[in-house]
C-alpha cells in the first residue's frame, strides 16, 4: 500500500492545483485593452452589448448587468417587494448571500432542507416552509445542477410567491432542453473568477417581465431615469434626470463586460471541457463504495461548476478534515462548499439553531470540493483520480 504524503509519503503533485481558477486568452485580453483605449470606461456600449449577449444566452427578454452576484440577489429580492415582515425561504447549502439578500430587505430568511442525494433545496421542505408570511424562494442551483424547477414552480404559483433562481453556479445548464436564466421569476448570475466565466466581478439579472426589468434598472443605477414616460415632472431641459425611486450604484464597467463579452465566446468550450471532467471523475468514484456522487436530475443538462467528493464516514477510519489535509498533502488545495448558512455566528446571533436542516449538516460534515476548472490537463485528472484512489485505500475500513 502506498504511504500518503501526509504520513511521509512522497506527494503525487509537485504543483499544486486549486478547486477552481479562471482561464484567460489573449482575445480576453485584446477586448478590455481596447476597452481602455475606448470612449467609454463605464455606462457604454459594451454593457447593453453584453445585456444583449445574455439574453441571447439565457433565452430571457430582459436582462441588467450589475457589478457582482450578491448585488443581483439584492436588486432582485427588493424588485419582488421583500420586506420587513416578510419571509424568503432558501438552501442552507449555498453561499451566504443568497440568504444575505433577505437580510438586506429586512425580512427574514427561511432554511428548507436538501435532498440528500442530488444536494439541492428538496420541493418537500419548502412546502413544509412555508407560513402566511411567506413571499419569495430563492432557489439555488447548486454546483451548476437546475433546481426541480416544475415542483418548485408549482408551489410558488399556489402560493403565490416570487421564484428568485439564483444561478451563480449555474450558467450553460439547461433544464428540459432550456437554458437556465428565463425559467424563474428572476434569475441572478455571478462572474466571479472561479465561476464558469468571468468578468473579475460581475453580476447580472434576468427576467421575462418588464414589469420586474423596471424596477432592476432603476434599483441598480441610483433610481434616476433619462425616460421621461417615468419621470413625475418630465422637462424639454437636456440635462434633465430625475429620480424617481430608490436604487444603487451597481452598475458593471465597461472594462468588465468587454472580458465577461469574450468570455461567453467561449461558454460552450468552457461547458463541454467541464462536461468531460465530470464524466471522469464521476467514472472512477462510482467505482469506490466509500464515495457518495451526486445525483442528477434526468432534467438538468449541468455545466458543472463545482465537482462535490462526498465521503460515507462510516466506511473510512479518517475523519473529513484528515482527509481535507491528505489531500492538500498531495497537492489539491481543496475547499469546502459550504458551511450551512445559519451556522454562521452571524445567523446564530439572529436566533437560528444547529438541527434546523439534518440533511444539509449531515452533508456538510462529509463533503468537499476537487478541481474543476477548464484548464485541467487530462494528466491533471488523472493526479485528481490517482490520489483518491490511493487515500481510500488507505483511509478504507
Ligand atoms: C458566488 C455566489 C454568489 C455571489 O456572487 P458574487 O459575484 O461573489 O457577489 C451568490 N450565490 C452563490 C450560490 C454563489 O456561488
Amino acid at each position: 500500500m502506498e504511504i500518503p504524503a501526509i504520513c511521509g509519503g512522497t506527494p503525487v503533485r509537485t504543483t499544486p492545483l486549486s478547486y477552481g481558477r479562471q482561464f484567460i486568452d489573449d482575445q480576453d485580453i485584446q477586448a478590455v485593452t481596447d476597452t481602455l483605449k475606448s470612449d467609454y470606461l463605464t455606462c457604454g456600449p459594451r454593457v447593453t452589448q453584453l445585456e444583449e449577449k445574455l439574453c441571447a444566452v439565457t433565452g430571457a427578454k430582459y436582462c441588467v448587468a450589475v457589478s457582482n452576484g450578491t448585488a443581483a440577489l439584492h436588486i432582485a429580492a427588493l424588485a419582488a417587494g421583500i420586506g420587513p415582515g416578510d419571509e424568503v425561504i432558501t438552501t442552507p447549502i449555498t453561499f451566504a448571500a443568497s440568504a444575505n439578500c433577505v437580510l438586506y430587505c429586512g425580512a427574514r430568511p427561511v432554511f428548507a432542507d436538501i435532498n440528500p442525494a442530488t444536494y439541492n433545496i428538496d420541493p418537500a421542505s419548502i412546502r413544509a416552509c412555508i407560513s402566511p408570511r411567506t413571499k419569495a424562494v430563492v432557489a439555488v442551483d447548486f454546483t451548476g445542477q437546475a433546481v426541480e424547477l416544475d415542483e418548485i414552480r408549482a408551489i410558488c404559483r399556489e402560493y403565490h410567491l416570487t421564484l428568485i433562481e439564483d444561478a451563480a453556479h449555474s450558467i450553460g445548464t439547461l433544464y428540459k432542453g432550456q437554458p437556465i436564466g428565463s425559467l424563474a421569476d428572476m434569475t441572478t448570475f455571478s462572474f466571479h473568477p472561479v465561476k464558469t466565466v468571468t468578468a473579475g466581478e460581475g453580476g447580472a439579472v434576468t427576467t421575462n417581465s418588464k414589469e420586474l426589468y423596471d424596477k432592476l434598472v432603476l434599483l441598480h443605477a441610483h433610481g434616476i431615469t433619462r425616460d421621461r414616460d417615468q419621470m413625475e415632472h418630465p422637462t424639454d431641459d437636456p440635462w434633465y434626470n430625475e429620480q424617481v425611486g430608490y436604487g444603487f450604484n451597481y452598475r458593471l464597467t465597461e472594462i468588465q463586460a468587454a472580458l465577461l463579452l469574450s468570455q461567453l465566446n467561449k461558454l460552450e468550450q468552457f461547458s463541454r471541457r467541464r462536461k468531460e471532467i465530470v464524466a471522469r471523475y464521476d467514472a472512477a468514484f462510482s467505482r469506490i463504495p466509500q464515495l457518495q456522487i451526486q445525483r442528477e436530475i434526468p432534467q438538468s443538462d449541468t455545466t458543472r461548476h463545482l465537482y462535490i467528493l462526498r465521503l460515507r464516514s462510516d466506511m473510512l477510519r479518517c475523519s473529513r478534515r484528515e482527509f481535507f489535509d491528505a489531500l492538500g498533502a498531495e497537492g489539491i488545495h481543496s475547499q469546502v462548499h459550504y458551511l450551512p448558512v445559519y451556522w454562521h455566528s452571524h445567523y446564530e446571533s439572529l436566533g437560528y439553531e444547529k438541527g434546523l436542516c439534518p440533511q444539509a449538516e449531515r452533508y456538510y460534515q462529509e463533503v468537499m470540493s476537487l478541481p474543476l476548472y477548464y484548464s485541467l490537463t487530462n494528466q491533471d485528472v488523472n493526479d485528481v483520480i490517482y490520489i483518491v484512489e490511493k487515500l481510500i485505500d488507505y483511509y478504507k475500513k
